[in-house]
């Protein structure tokens, strides 16, 4: 009897936090089970260098291997003119909204030669849920962001109401609570959240990024199930409390990750790449912090300066990557000509065998090494189980989208993190010397604990992973629902 075959389509953000998991989850499921292949349709923005690196890796690397993951680059819109957005999620969900016809267009083909089993959306794609339904093609949700802030955004119509009641608009732009002592239940989050970690975009209610939290979450339970880049161990809380009826079932199925990561797409520099892992190699064991900033992060000179101090100060061996800031509102970060214009005079050559100053680096491969001990990051939800893997307790600097709250749960939630902020965020007071300088001592001399419950959780997060692993078991879950669903269908007709 032939095997029964099928095929999943993916869209996804084109922004490496959400495309890169997106892919590497399609690896995932079409290795575990050789009935299932998947086509991923990408979304073009010129601008985009780093994106548009590793989508043009893409086709070379399906090319080359016996993956059954095939990727089609849709054809290019007209972005949104200025005066039909206020914020970039309003930028980028009318610009995903704009690809509609062509996504139509690449499923019905496909649908022409093959039975095209689902369609999964992302956290900001939501708007081709509609594409699904015009096909009749059941749509499930690939979510990149931990259960956490999944429930937030299930839960963001409820909290609309009493942000309106109980907040009004402070001279920064951002709401303030009424009263300080005013607090924020969400189920997916054991303790109160403090309202200075939410998005930026809700604590602006009166932009358009506001409305399209809304929306997108708002869609979110239009799908016929969820699949989350964590593990049942790793937020237990928060995966429990998502088994609330009348929402799509939730399928904890990672940590999914690029082992590989940007060294096998981004190769400019590979030189310099080498030479960081050599210097790496010349280190002590678990003796070097490690500064980055993810995909779109780039801090502002007076606060490189205060970072370049307080490294100087505390005298650690540390790797730091410094990325210049976009030069138009809807770009991304660049690389640095001159970095040492931007660093306090002298600190290169006062720091040389210290440190090293890189920008765009391999972080994955970084973080591997032996020899880092401890990683200052932004939070981005990549980054977290990146370091979980590889068992390197992470300090807090969140910088933008929904890192903040990532941050509170790390340190307040999970015990797996070391506070240097968590409410930071463009506009925030500087973090001075002197408080980076106190956060790299607890993350490098301090809190055993933390250190403890990393390792366990880096055991944890490749347990998950194996045959009966809770993250198996999940996957085995998903695929039952698919094909079911599928079987159902052709039953049917
Ligand atoms: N990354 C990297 N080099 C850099 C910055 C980021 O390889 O210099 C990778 C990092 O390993 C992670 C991803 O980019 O896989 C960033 O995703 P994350 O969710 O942490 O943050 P985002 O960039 O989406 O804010």
């Amino acid at each position: 009897m032939a095997m029964d075959k099928y095929e999943v389509v993916f869209i996804s953000n084109p922004l490496i936090g959400n495309l890169v998991p997106t892919v590497e989850f399609s690896r995932h499921l079409t290795r575990h089970d050789p009935r299932f292949s998947a086509t991923i349709l990408i979304i073009t923005v010129h601008e985009r260098i780093i994106v548009n690196l590793y989508t043009q890796s893409l086709a070379t690397a399906a090319s080359h291997s016996q993956s059954h993951v095939n990727f089609i680059h849709l054809p290019t819109v007209q972005p949104p003119t200025r005066y039909q957005y206020q914020s970039s999620l309003g930028y980028t969900s009318l610009f995903i909204d704009k690809h509609k016809p062509h996504v139509k267009h690449a499923i019905s083909t496909l649908a022409s030669t093959t039975s095209v089993a689902a369609l999964f959306v992302d956290m900001f794609t939501t708007s081709m849920i509609d594409v699904a339904q015009d096909l009749g093609i059941p749509c499930y949700l690939f979510f990149a962001s931990p259960a956490s802030f999944l429930g937030f955004m299930l839960h963001l119509p409820a909290l609309a109401t009493q942000l309106a009641a109980d907040f009004v608009d402070s001279h920064s732009g951002l709401i303030a609570p009424k009263d300080s002592a005013i607090e924020l239940i969400v189920p997916t989050f054991s303790k109160p959240l403090p309202p200075s970690v939410l998005p930026s975009s809700v604590l602006k209610r009166n932009k358009d990024g506001y409305f399209w939290y809304l929306e997108h979450a708002r869609r979110y339970t239009e799908t016929m199930g969820i699949v989350v880049n964590t593990f049942l161990e790793l937020e237990p809380h928060a995966i429990a409390s998502l088994s609330i009826s009348g929402l799509p079932p939730v399928y904890p199925v990672g940590p999914i990750l690029d082992h590989a990561g940007a060294s096998q797409w981004h190769t400019d520099g590979a030189q310099l790449h080498d030479s960081i892992m050599e210097w790496l190699d010349q280190q002590p064991p678990s003796s070097v912090v490690f500064l980055c900033f993810g995909s779109m992060g780039s801090l502002k000179g007076p606060q490189l300066r205060e970072i370049a101090i307080g490294l100087e100060r505390s005298g650690y061996r540390f790797l730091w990557s410094i990325r210049e800031p976009p030069k138009g509102k809807l770009d991304l970060p660049g690389e640095y000509t001159n970095v040492e214009a931007v660093l306090p005079a002298g600190f290169l050559d006062r720091t040389a065998g210290l440190g090293l100053v890189c920008g765009w680096v391999h972080q994955v491969r970084v973080l591997s090494h032996q020899a880092i001990g401890g990683f200052v990051s932004h939070c981005g939800w990549n980054s977290i189980l990146e370091s979980v893997w590889h068992g390197v307790p992470i300090a807090t600097w969140p910088v933008y989208a929904e890192q903040q709250m990532n941050a509170f749960e790390l340190v307040k939630e999970l015990g797996l993190g070391v506070e240097i902020r968590l409410d930071y965020r463009e506009g925030s007071d500087l973090v001075v010397a002197e408080e980076l300088e106190r956060g790299l001592r607890r993350l490098m001399d301090g809190e055993d604990e933390v250190k403890a419950k990393v390792r366990e959780m880096k055991s944890k997060s490749r347990m998950v992973l194996m045959k009966n692993g809770s993250s198996c078991k999940s996957l085995a879950s998903l695929i039952q629902e698919i094909s079911g669903r599928i079987q159902g269908l052709k039953k049917d007709c």
